[in-house]
C-alpha cells in the first residue's frame, strides 16, 4: 500500500474540507478515520429504488473509489478491503473491479433486494458479524463508507473541498439525468436542468422513496446527503402514504391492525435476530401508560426502512411511523430497552432471513414507481446555477459557524463555515462563484452574470 498522510493529517483535512457521509446519515467522515478496525467497506449498494448515482460513481470514477477507501484502510489499520455492490450493477462492477483486484480489495456481490445497503444488514453479509443491537459496526471491528464519501475524501486529500454531490433526477421529469450538483442548488433549478417536470403538480421525493423524505418546497436546497431526486404526481400513492398525518395513521392502525404480523416477519432487523417487532408496536395502540411503553419498546432499535409499512402491511397501516412515535415516547419517558436488556433479547439471524428479501422490482411495483423508473445517464457537463443556498448545518453534530461577512465576494471552493474548537461537524464551503446575500441557517450566494 503506497504511504499516504498520517492518520492524524488526514483526520483534519476530512474535517476542514466539509466531508460527511454522503449515503444519508451526513456524519463526519473524520470520525471513522479515528478509528481502529479491521476491515473496512464501501458501500456502493444503493438499495433504494429508482436512485442511480453510485453506480455511476463506480463506473466513472472507480480509481477514485478505491483510493479513497485506501486511505480509510490505511487510517483505521485495517487488514481487509471489501467493496459491497448490486451483482445486477455489470458495467459498474467491471469498471471497479480491475482497480479492486490490483488495490486487493474483495467485491461483496449483493442480491437485488431492500435494504441490501442497509449498514447493519451489509456488514453481516460481508463479513457475517453481528453488530450488538443499538451500536455501530466499530464495535465488531468494522468501518462502513458510502462510495461518495470515498471519493470525496480523496479528493480532499487532494486538495478539493465538498462543493458539489452527485444526484440522480428521475421521475416526472423531461430529461432525468445524473450530474454534479453544487450544494445549495434548489429543487427547481436540479428539475429545470433535467428539461423541467413533466406535470404541473408535483411532489419531490429526497433521498429514496422508501426512506427519503416528500417536499413540496421547490425552493429548498439540495445537501451533501443527498442521493437523487425523484419527481412524482403530487397525487401519487407513495406521496399520499409519506405524509399521512400521525392522528390519521395512529386511528387507522387502532381500528384496522388484526395482529397478523406480517409486519414483523419480513423486517430486516427481526430477521437479523435484533429485538424489533413492529405488530407489538402496533398493538401499543390499544393501551396508553405503562403498558404502551413497554410494547413500544420493540420499535426501539428500528431502521426505519419502512418495508413493513410500504410493502409488508396488507391493510396498508403504518408500522414505521408507530415505531418512530415510540422512539420519541421512550425518550421523553426515559424508558427505553439498556444496551444490556437489548442484548439479552437479542437472537441469532432468523433461519428464513435469506428467503424473505424483497426484490426491488416487486418493491417498484407495489409502490406504483415502474413507470417513474429512468436511467437517468450521467453528464459531466456544469449546470450553471444562478443562486445557491448552502446550509450550515448538513451532517450529525453541532452547526458550522459562518466566516464570511455580507457582501463577501467568494470563490468555489473557498470556505465559507468552520466548525469552532473539538465540535462534531465539518466545514462548509462556497459551491458556485459569487456574492453572499444572506446569513442564517444557510449562506445564500448569488451568483456573479
Ligand atoms: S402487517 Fe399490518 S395488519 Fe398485520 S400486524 Fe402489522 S400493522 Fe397490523
Ligand atoms: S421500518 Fe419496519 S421493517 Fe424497517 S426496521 Fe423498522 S419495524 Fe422493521
Amino acid at each position: 500500500m503506497p504511504a499516504g498522510p498520517t492518520a492524524d493529517n488526514l483526520i483534519a483535512i476530512a474535517r476542514d474540507q466539509g466531508v460527511v457521509g454522503a449515503g444519508g446519515a451526513g456524519f463526519p467522515a473524520y470520525g471513522k478515520l479515528r478509528a481502529k478496525a479491521d476491515i473496512v467497506i464501501a458501500n456502493g449498494a444503493e438499495c433504494e429504488p429508482l436512485l442511480h448515482k453510485d453506480k455511476r460513481l463506480m463506473e466513472i470514477y472507480p480509481d477514485e473509489v478505491i483510493a479513497g477507501l485506501m486511505l480509510l484502510q490505511e487510517a483505521t489499520g485495517a487488514d481487509t478491503a471489501i467493496i459491497g455492490i448490486k451483482a445486477k450493477n455489470e458495467a459498474a462492477i467491471a469498471a471497479i473491479q480491475p482497480q479492486a483486484e490490483s488495490a486487493g480489495v474483495s467485491l461483496e456481490l449483493l442480491d437485488d433486494i431492500y435494504p441490501s445497503g442497509d449498514e447493519v444488514d451489509l456488514v453481516y453479509g460481508a463479513t457475517g458479524r453481528q453488530i450488538p443491537t443499538g451500536g455501530i459496526p466499530l464495535e465488531v471491528g468494522v468501518v462502513v463508507n458510502n462510495v461518495e464519501t470515498l471519493l470525496n475524501l480523496q479528493r480532499a486529500n487532494r486538495g478539493e473541498a465538498v462543493t458539489h454531490t452527485l444526484i440522480s433526477v428521475t421521475g416526472a421529469v423531461k430529461s432525468p439525468k445524473t450530474f454534479w450538483a453544487p450544494v445549495g442548488t434548489s429543487y427547481r433549478d436540479a428539475i429545470e436542468y433535467c428539461g423541467g417536470a413533466t406535470l404541473d403538480e408535483i411532489a419531490v421525493v429526497d433521498g429514496g422513496p422508501m426512506m427519503g423524505k416528500v417536499q413540496f418546497n421547490l425552493d429548498e436546497p439540495i445537501t451533501k446527503t443527498c442521493g437523487g431526486l425523484v419527481i412524482l404526481p403530487r397525487d401519487h400513492y407513495l406521496v399520499g402514504r409519506k405524509t399521512q398525518p400521525e392522528s390519521q395513521y395512529k386511528r387507522v392502525g387502532k381500528s384496522a391492525c388484526d395482529q397478523c404480523s406480517l409486519c414483523t416477519e419480513l423486517c430486516p432487523r427481526y430477521l437479523l435476530g435484533y429485538p424489533v417487532q413492529p405488530h407489538l408496536v402496533m398493538r401499543a395502540l390499544e393501551f396508553s401508560g405503562p403498558q404502551s411503553l413497554d410494547l413500544g419498546r420493540w420499535g426501539q432499535v428500528c431502521s426505519e426502512c419502512n418495508i413493513c409499512s410500504l410493502y409488508a402491511c396488507p391493510e396498508n397501516l403504518n408500522p414505521r411511523d408507530m415505531c418512530r412515535s415510540a422512539k420519541v415516547e421512550l425518550d421523553r419517558n426515559g424508558s427505553a430497552w439498556s444496551r444490556d436488556e437489548l442484548a439479552a433479547l437479542t437472537n441469532d439471524a432468523h433461519p428464513m432471513r435469506e428467503y424473505r428479501g424483497v426484490p426491488t422490482e416487486q418493491l417498484k411495483q407495489r409502490l406504483g414507481l415502474t413507470e417513474w423508473d429512468f436511467p437517468a445517464p450521467f453528464t459531466d457537463e456544469a449546470p450553471e446555477i444562478q443562486q445557491v443556498a448552502i446550509p450550515l448545518q448538513q451532517h450529525i453534530g453541532e452547526a458550522t459557524q459562518p466566516t464570511v461577512q455580507l457582501g463577501a465576494a467568494v470563490s468555489m471552493g473557498d470556505v465559507i463555515g468552520a466548525m469552532e474548537g473539538d465540535e462534531l461537524g465539518a466545514g462548509v464551503h462556497a459551491s458556485i462563484d459569487g456574492i453572499v446575500v444572506d446569513i442564517n441557517s444557510r449562506i445564500v450566494i448569488k451568483g456573479q452574470v
